[in-house]
């Protein structure tokens, strides 16, 4: 197949008028389109349930963004079915043919954009340019594994013994459930969801509760683009409703997850115990939490170490897992980086993220709220308050103030645990080896960053930082597919590469047949 080589979707410039303009006519849009309803898709049939998930607006709870349909065991049982019976002919289909409805759906969420975007503005509390990178991120998924895919369809090169011919290859696996977080709605859950429909397995896709509209206009443009009826099932439900048993059930072939460590850490237990009539050992990918840390060494250039820090940190209002949660700073430079990133992070502005200016938004949701507030009330025990204060009232959404605690011990609550918001716990390191040991002191393994001009310290951190994703003076954040392959060590996942050259493959089977002539 003839493709352009693969490159990252460009973002918008919002200084230009017109982008802003497009958004603006895109919020109205889709401003007088909310309160729809969004039933199940299985077999390509809209199915109706008696209950329903009411998705809110975080930024103003008062208002529906949608309902969406709440799946049961029935309706899980029916989607499995479903996608085991459209799995011998999907995968079948060759992989130019599936490569293909991937640059179909990449070409649809690019005319979609504006649209999509703002979809994320008022179901995630995106501000616009996280928005923004968050579509790109999807279709670049999208164009990046259709290309793995065409690169690994005829498998890899290997050796013969003489006289004989021996192949390499890789062939569906079956049935994939997909089960997808609310911080990435658009981006993760295509990234997943794509990558096991390419190499040729069908999916149960389980939207966040939190995101399930988002998570309907992905299933739309995947069927839009041409995946067949039953290949793919947009199954919206409640994780302590139908998360075990679509995990638990002997048709399931492997699990795609991204979200808590918790969670995760169940459905590897679960996926382990085999059922009656399961006849493989259930794969897992797993990419669950981070506790990010950013090293700034007294060589630092302090300016910019102090911008990346406010931008890792409060980027989405800290939800991400790769968020920079721990600033540690080298005892000489600790004052000074400290007064720094304090002064940047008070510029940001918090508010609903309809308006452009908008940099923080809300939280995602009431327990959300109530989970970092209460991290904010450990804080006061555990650090001096530097910035923020109380949240409000959640009624007038789900608003939390950018806060730091500086002086916070390694090993405090704030400094451990993963606290998904704009919370940034301030640590101070006597040099550079006990700052790359504070940092590598904690279960989780994702991203880290070292801001840093000796070379001897980089190096070290290169081998010796404890995460998936090592960045030297910059920041932590934003992943580009293709380019920042993205997961992580210890409890962080099963160190699966998102995004990567090695992310396909796990969605395959290994063949090996040798032919004597
Ligand atoms: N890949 C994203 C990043 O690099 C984070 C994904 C997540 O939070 O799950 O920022």
């Amino acid at each position: 197949m003839g493709l352009i080589p693969y490159e990252n979707e460009k973002y918008q410039d919002w200084s230009d008028e017109g982008p802003r303009e497009k958004m603006r006519a895109a919020l109205a849009g889709v401003g007088g389109a909310l309160g729809r309803s969004y039933p199940l898709i299985v077999g390509g049939k809209r199915i109706e349930t008696d209950g329903e998930i009411a998705s809110l607006d975080p930024s103003d709870p008062s208002r529906v963004v949608g309902y969406a349909g709440r799946a049961t065991e029935r309706e899980a049982d029916m989607a499995l079915q479903t996608a085991t019976e459209a799995f011998g002919s999907w995968s079948r289909t060759t992989p130019e043919a599936r490569a293909r409805i991937m640059l179909r759906a990449a070409g649809i969420m690019r005319r979609r954009k504006f649209e999509l975007l703002a979809w994320e503005v008022y179901e995630g509390g995106k501000p616009w340019s996280e928005a923004d990178a968050q579509v790109a991120e999807a279709i670049d998924f999208l164009e990046y594994y259709a290309r793995e895919m065409l690169r690994l369809k005829d498998g890899v090169p290997i050796y013969a013994v003489p006289g004989e011919e021996s192949r390499y290859f890789y062939q569906p696996m079956g049935v994939g459930v997909v089960i997808a977080p609310w911080n990435f709605p658009t981006a993760i859950l295509t990234g997943m969801a794509s990558a096991a429909l390419v190499a040729g397995n069908t999916v149960v896709m389980k939207p966040s509760e939190f995101t399930p509209i988002t998570g309907a206009l992905v299933a739309e443009i995947f069927e839009e683009a041409g995946v067949p009826d039953g290949v793919m099932g947009y199954l919206p439900g409640y994780g302590s409703e139908i998360g075990d048993y679509l995990v638990s059930d002997a048709r399931t072939r492997f699990v795609s997850f991204t979200g808590s460590m918790k969670t995760g850490l169940r459905i590897n237990e679960l996926a382990a115990r085999q059922v009656e009539r399961q006849r493989w050992i259930k794969r897992v990918i797993a990419e669950m939490g981070g506790k990010d840390a950013m090293i700034v060494d007294d060589s630092a250039d302090l300016d910019s170490a102090a911008a990346d820090i406010v931008k890792s940190a409060y980027g989405y209002s800290g939800q991400k897992c790769s968020a920079a949660s721990r600033a540690i700073l080298h005892a000489d430079v600790y004052d000074e980086v400290l007064g720094k990133v304090v002064e940047r992070a008070r510029g940001l502005k918090i508010g609903a993220p309809e308006s452009a200016d908008v940099s923080v938004g809300p939280v995602i949701s009431e327990p959300q709220f109530e989970k970092v507030s209460g991290y904010i009330d450990v804080g006061k025990d555990e650090g001096e308050r530097v910035l923020g204060e109380d949240p409000g009232d959640p009624k007038n959404g789900y608003f939390v103030p950018p806060t730091i605690y500086a002086g916070v011990d390694p090993g405090a609550k704030i400094a451990q645990e993963e606290i998904f918001g704009p919370v940034l716990s301030v640590i101070r390191a006597r040099d550079f080896d006990d700052a790359l040991k504070i940092a590598n002191d904690n279960p989780y393994g994702l991203t880290g960053g070292v801001y840093s001009r000796n070379r001897e310290h980089l190096e070290r951190a290169r081998h010796e930082f404890k995460a998936g994703n090592v960045y030297f003076n910059r920041g932590i954040t934003g992943a580009l597919v293709g380019v920042q392959p993205f997961g992580g060590l210890g409890l962080s996942g099963t160190d699966s590469k998102a995004g990567g050259p090695d992310y396909l493959p796990l969605h395959m089977l290994a063949r090996t047949v040798v032919e004597r002539f």
